[in-house]
């Protein structure tokens, strides 16, 4: 078998899978281990998709996407205030699949790509395929794991290529404010870099904006964005996203799709136009949702003596500092489900700077993941009673 195809990321979601199967088993677990939302997608995206069905789309699709899908991808920029034409855009089984596709078309052996760790845990599997190599780029906990493009310019050599980033981030739920992509659209253009920008949460912010680096000066002909209607309209399961991009390089990307994919059912993405020409009323109804989840952790956790949440303004992900308990990240995430039936993901397996973090998902509704972060916070301090005893005369 061949090495390229290599990397942890699959490892990460060991532990969900053996929640997973607790659960299966009839225990009480509550799941906060994968971002998957838990709303079900909005009846009238089934509706359309079931009525597509019905009126014959079973047939081949279009290689690139649908031009109807295509022109209402292009709609959406417009709302955004970026012109986005059809000819710019393919449609992907997914941002997983976009990302694959784009690192294929973009990179050969030996090319460099600086990526922020912590970072969403395919990205690694998905860059060695290409035999290109990632620069992980820490991101520090003490500035709660904002990107600062300075770490970025140090990490340039001559054999970088692209910048892969994910604003709002996947673990930490992260925004890159509008100085920062300046900062970084300043060194992509004087170093003749692709910058490749997974923004699948960017419906999913609740303080600040999103910015999509290709509306900046000089970028769109080198940026390659990356989305997908999985988080924002709850369709993680339809595998439904998009590339935008040069046309060359689209027209490269269909190639591949020709050799690889074929390109998505019609069906679906006829249900994918019915999401993006719907009106916002649910998916803001979504988001305020996921926002008093979020409220509901940190407010749970402030109270704490031993764990501290950093307050995400964007995303489904909260990030904890358990590093009082002394544990490591995947210790204390064993320990959690093992003890409380609570399962989250440990900051390690998104990069080495997340060590002696968790990631929880705000993907339950608030009263329940207020009662696991209250008793999240309870087990860390079980953890750090025992790290330091306290000695017997003062007990
Ligand atoms: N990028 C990031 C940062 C993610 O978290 C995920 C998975 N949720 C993806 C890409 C893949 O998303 P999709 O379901 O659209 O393939
Ligand atoms: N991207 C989601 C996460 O980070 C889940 C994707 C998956 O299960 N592969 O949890």
């Amino acid at each position: 078998l061949t090495e390229r195809i290599a990397g942890e990321g699959a490892a990460a979601w060991d532990i969900h899978y053996r929640a997973l199967a607790r659960q299966a088993a009839g225990d009480d677990i509550t799941v906060l281990s994968v971002g998957d939302p838990d709303f079900d997608t909005p009846a009238p995206i089934i509706e359309s998709a079931v009525e597509s069905l019905r009126g014959g789309a079973t047939h081949y699709p279009d290689v690139q996407g649908k031009l109807t899908l295509r022109q209402a991808i292009s709609g959406d920029y417009r709302r955004q205030g970026l012109e986005v034409d059809a000819e710019n855009v393919i449609v992907m089984a997914g941002a997983q699949c976009g990302l694959y596709a784009a690192a294929q078309c973009l990179l050969d052996p030996g090319d460099e790509v600086l990526v922020p760790e912590p970072g969403y845990v395919t990205y690694e599997a998905v860059l060695r395929a290409t035999g290109a190599e990632l620069v992980q780029v820490p991101l520090r906990g003490e500035a709660d794991f904002r990107l600062e493009p300075a770490a970025l310019e140090a990490a340039i050599t001559p054999r970088t290529r692209a910048i892969l980033l994910n604003s709002p981030h996947n673990p930490t739920g992260q925004l890159i404010d509008a100085a920062a992509w300046g900062a970084i659209a300043e060194l992509c253009r004087r170093h003749d870099l692709w910058l490749i920008s997974d923004e699948v949460y960017a419906e999913l912010i609740f303080e600040g904006e999103h910015i999509c680096p290709a509306s900046l000066p000089g970028m769109a002909e080198r940026s390659v964005v990356i989305s997908s209607l999985s988080k924002s309209h709850a369709m993680t399961g339809w595998r439904l996203g998009w590339i935008v991009g040069p046309e060359p390089l689209i027209q490269h990307l269909t190639h591949l799709a020709l050799c690889m994919l074929y390109g998505c059912p019609d069906f679906i993405q006829d249900a994918a136009c019915a999401a993006l020409e719907a009106p916002p009323a649910e998916l803001d109804a979504m988001r305020e949702i996921y926002r008093a989840r979020r409220d509901a952790v940190c407010e749970a956790l402030a109270e704490s003596p031993t764990v501290a949440a950093i307050r995400p303004p964007a995303g489904m992900f909260l990030m904890v500092d358990i590093r009082a308990t002394g544990l490591s990240s995947q210790a204390f995430a064993d320990r959690l489900l093992d003890e409380e039936g609570i399962s989250v993901l440990s900051g390690e397996a998104f990069g080495p700077s997340a060590a002696g973090f968790v990631r929880l998902s705000l993907t339950v509704e608030a009263e329940r993941l207020s009662a696991a972060s209250r008793r999240l916070a309870a087990c860390a301090e079980r953890a750090r009673a025992e790290l330091s005893p306290t000695p017997a005369s003062e007990a």
